[in-house]
């Protein structure tokens, strides 16, 4: 059994008309995640303007970089941040909010936690059940939160399922008190907390004047305004096969690009794959057809939600969800036969040697 966590998602040409140590560069990310130690250090800091850090957090290695003036004040605060919201929101952190509440039944959630507690329920209302919070007594089942994978027995599922509901669960918005209805009820904010996460850099960036700058939070990236050239950002979207091939090429200002995929962290037992996006409706790993999900947005919370949702919704439901939301967010999606399927408002922007079909409205 093996687990691993791939970046989905690398950059291409990060080049800086401004200081110039880039050009050209074609970097790409593809770490294998064993230690689980902060690895937070300072890679690079250009002479002039621009100012790098990769972190340890999340489960997942990061990189924030930020141009412009200010650029190390911003990506420091932005590391703060990220560390703060890692502190606040990760179920392995035993003393994180949602760890508490998980604990305890219940609590009052702080503004982060809270607001995502808001999104996770708006998304499970939108998704029909498929993004489901509630899902973690399930993902512990399967050893996804501990490494000591297994695949449970069908009984045990079932029994489990009863609990992974987050709508049983009380919310109350005005002053943030969660209280789970039942014993053994829990929440993973695993699906949506990255994309949050990029969303706050970038704000944070934007609160230090930094007008061009991105981060890469394991695959997930968000990018700020556009290179400090005036160009466009150019994103790979890595394809699932493991040859290191990606789908494609998009270009884009101002957006986060988020995908999911099965093949980020998974076992393997009797010679099947086992993977960590868990359909509700049968605890079981979802099987709809799609092997790798992009959402491009310039919201990185919905976007990062939408991606664990469609991977389990499939094609079809994702494009009527699309038709009802085209504006805000467009997509990628890989079937299983290969295909690649992009919305038309980013189609003219992405550039892909597959067979490729456009998504139109209606
Ligand atoms: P990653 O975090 O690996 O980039 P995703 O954003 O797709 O990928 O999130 C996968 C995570 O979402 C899982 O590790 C788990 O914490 C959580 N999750 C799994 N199934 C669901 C689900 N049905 N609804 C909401 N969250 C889920
Ligand atoms: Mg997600």
């Amino acid at each position: 059994m093996k687990i691993r966590i791939l970046c989905v998602v690398c950059f291409l040409s990060l080049s800086l008309s401004a200081c110039g140590n880039n050009a050209g560069a074609d970097t790409k990310t593809n770490i294998e995640n064993s230690t689980g130690i902060d690895t937070a250090e300072t890679v690079s800091y250009g002479e002039t303007n621009e100012y790098t850090q990769d972190i340890f957090a999340m489960d997942t290695y990061m990189t924030v970089t930020a141009y412009g003036e200010n650029c190390q004040a911003a990506v420091e605060a932005a590391a703060e941040e990220i560390h703060r919201l890692d502190d606040l929101l990760s179920t392995g952190n035993q003393t994180s909010e949602i760890a508490l509440v998980n604990e305890n039944r219940g609590g009052v959630l702080g503004a982060d936690a809270s607001y995502l507690m808001e999104r996770s329920l708006d998304l499970y209302a939108e998704t029909k059940g498929a993004f489901d919070i509630a899902i973690y007594p399930i993902m512990q089942e399967w050893g996804f939160t501990s490494g000591s994978y297994q695949v449970p027995e069908a009984g045990r599922l079932e029994q489990l399922l009863t609990l992974t509901d987050v709508s049983k669960i009380q919310f109350d918005t005005e002053n943030s008190k969660i209280d789970f209805g039942m014993d053994g009820m829990q929440i993973d904010l695993g699906g949506i907390a990255k994309g949050y996460t990029s969303t706050r850099v970038l704000d944070i960036f934007r609160e230090n004047g930094v007008k061009s700058g991105m981060v890469n939070l394991g695959g997930n990236v968000q990018v700020l305004g556009t290179k400090s050239d005036g160009s466009l950002w150019r994103v790979a979207i890595q394809s699932p096969n493991e040859d290191g091939s990606y789908l494609g090429v998009l270009s884009i200002q101002d957006k986060a690009v988020i995908t999911s995929g099965g093949y980020e962290r998974y076992f393997e037992e009797g010679g099947v794959t086992y993977h960590h996006i868990i359909d509700p409706k049968t605890g079981y790993p979802a099987d709809s057809g799609l092997t790798s999900v992009t959402i491009v947005s310039a919201d990185g919370t919905l976007a990062d939600g939408l991606s664990t949702s469609f991977y389990i919704m499939g094609k079809d439901r994702a494009t009527g969800y699309w038709r009802e939301h085209s504006d805000e967010f467009d997509m990628i999606l890989l079937s299983e036969e290969g295909t690649v399927y992009v919305t038309e408002g980013i189609s003219e922007d992405f550039n892909s040697e597959y067979i490729t079909e456009v998504i139109r409205a209606e």
